[in-house]
């Protein structure tokens, strides 16, 4: 299971409601406790495609948010982005630049009045829905 704080939620939906119609995307981290995981940080990063439709994270942001979680004895725990007009699951692209399986990536749609945000892992371009719980 992954848990997510709600304060991390709201900074995650405020940021992507603030960038749409560009996709919002950045960054997850926190701790591994068995078959849970702990959100501890989620971070934002640039869309340097600046598109509707894709997302690149800003390489040296990405560098910065990864020697932060070091120096917060954090570890990776994948990235989101946001759907500003699709569904909150992975498109084609999505599942093509997946290339860790150890990795959650979270995908929060704003298609309808009421956010959706699921979390997926992904193998061998197959997407399967991961538990997740905002607390
Ligand atoms: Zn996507």
């Amino acid at each position: 299971m992954i848990k997510l704080k709600r304060s991390d939620y709201e900074k995650m939906l405020e940021h992507a409601k603030k960038e749409a119609p560009i996709e919002a995307c950045g960054l997850i981290a926190g701790l591994i406790n068995g078959e849970d995981k702990i959100i501890e940080k989620v971070y934002i990063l640039t869309n340097t495609d600046h598109a509707e439709e894709h997302f690149t994270l800003d390489p040296k942001e990405q560098l910065a948010a990864i020697k932060d979680m070091r120096a917060n004895g954090l570890e990776q725990l994948g990235n989101w982005h946001s759907h500003p007009v699709s569904p909150s699951r992975p498109s084609d692209e999505d599942k093509r630049l997946a290339y860790d399986s150890t990795a959650s990536y979270m995908i929060l749609s704003l298609m309808n009045d009421t956010p959706v945000l699921n979390s997926f892992h992904v193998e061998n371009n197959e997407a399967s829905k991961e538990e997740l719980t905002i607390v």
